[in-house]
């Protein structure tokens, strides 16, 4: 087992742990591992439902409980805007504010200022933007952005980035990966000294570590447990870019290592392409995470390719939008043909949805523009990515190089 950020007191106890992860079983270049971070231990590869207002869209957290999730994305960016960092901070940092004892991740708030705002300035220093919500003008430096993200809590940050444009000139995709580089150094660094700033530090160190001691022999808990900072691979479509970024992240050295600027506009095929051939260059004991993808589709090739984290906005959008993914395709609720449909959405889904109202129910909640409509919608939906994801895992267990989504689908429950 690796053990990351060791402590730097040099006391004779068990290291400071941020987070650990373990993996437990290979299958081609898939693999099953186990991320503990100090909200919780994550099967990988997961699925990470996102919950971008401090809430996944519709779905209260003991809902999200009992889908299984373990893990859960919020967004900087928009936690920054409202309701404010020192808000969340003083209410317990984001477990504290939206009471979730799981995992949480958030991204840097770099994809939304890219995404969100057609007249952001980006210099050496950071990016200034405009609110989305006020047009108020801010600034966003990798110094600022982790301490934003150091404020909110969550087990695992992201260091501040450009996410490149598709497509782009050469010149400016080399020019865009070294100044994300630049960032993923000074990101690196404020974090180092101020990891300790943490809201929930000391509490939850304590738990952690007793247990980590429990499982460990004798030794003595120290105090002090940090959050876990992730690198991000950017160099747009090239690969030789996106070799040369990955190698130089490394050096700067993280916890675990994302894949970003990808599902930006580009064909699928060269999605992949570039996924694999930057995962060559990623270390194998450390966390593996593609930043916004996908269909369950691709998330089951990703997972196979050895992609161990994932999110994406995708299951719960569509759901609102009457978009559900079931084990025999997609289906648009809003479809009068399921009018009369008595049938439950997708008869190999375990879910609370499917187990008790029909097709024609859901149709006739998302005709009547009804909020259980979008509820139950999402509620499946994420139920469908988590189970996909439960599936993926027994299948790399037992060995079965399953490819596909039907693939996995198939394969029957353990
Ligand atoms: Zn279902």
């Amino acid at each position: 087992m690796l053990r990351l950020q060791l402590s730097p007191c040099g006391f004779d106890t068990i290291p400071t742990v941020s987070i650990e992860f373990k993996i437990e079983a290979r299958d081609g270049s898939a693999r099953c591992g186990r991320l503990s971070t100090p909200h919780g231990e994550v099967e990988t590869p997961v699925f990470m439902p996102v919950g971008t207002q401090a809430s996944v869209k519709a779905v209260p957290q003991d809902i999200l409980e009992e889908l299984g999730v373990q893990i859960l994305l919020g967004n900087t960016y928009h936690l920054y805007l409202r309701p404010g960092v020192q808000q969340v901070r003083r209410l317990g940092g984001l477990h504290g504010f939206m009471s979730w004892n799981g995992a949480i991740l958030t991204d840097s708030g770099g994809f939304q200022v890219f995404s969100l705002n057609e007249l952001r300035k980006v210099s050496e220093e950071g990016v200034t933007f405009r609110s989305h919500l006020d047009g108020s003008s801010h600034f966003f430096s990798p110094e600022n952005a982790t301490e934003a993200q150091i404020g909110l809590g969550a087990d695992i940050i992201m260091a501040f980035d450009e996410c490149t444009e598709y497509p782009a000139e050469p010149q400016r995709v080399r020019e865009s990966m070294e100044l994300t580089l630049r960032w993923a150094a000074r990101s690196k660094k404020y974090f180092e000294e101020h990891k300790h700033a943490v809201p929930w530090g000391k509490v939850s160190s304590f738990q952690f570590l007793v247990s980590s001691a429990q499982n460990t022999g004798n030794r003595k808990p120290e105090t002090g447990n940090y959050q876990a900072l992730f690198g991000i691979v950017q160099g747009g479509t090239d690969p030789r870019l996106r070799r040369e970024s990955a190698e130089r992240t490394i050096e700067i050295g993280f916890s675990g290592y994302a894949i970003g600027g990808l599902s930006v506009g580009e064909p699928r095929s060269l999605t992949r392409e570039i996924v694999e051939s930057t995962i060559e260059h990623l270390p194998t004991d450390r966390p593996r995470y593609l930043m916004g993808v996908g269909t369950p589709e691709e998330i089951v090739e990703y997972a196979n390719l050895g992609v161990d984290m994932m999110d994406c906005v995708l299951p719960t959008r569509a759901a609102r939008h009457g978009l559900l993914f079931t084990s025999e395709g997609k289906i648009s609720i809003k479809q009068a043909r399921y009018a009369d449909d008595a049938g439950p959405l997708d008869t190999n889904c375990a879910c609370s949805v499917c187990s008790r109202y029909s097709r024609a129910y859901l149709r006739h909640l998302y005709a009547a523009n009804e909020v259980l409509a979008q509820v139950l919608n999402t509620i499946h939906n994420l139920s469908f990515y988590l189970d996909t994801m439960r599936r993926v895992r027994h299948s790399i267990e037992l060995g079965r190089k399953t490819r596909s989504l039907s693939e996995v689908w198939s394969l029957r429950e353990r």
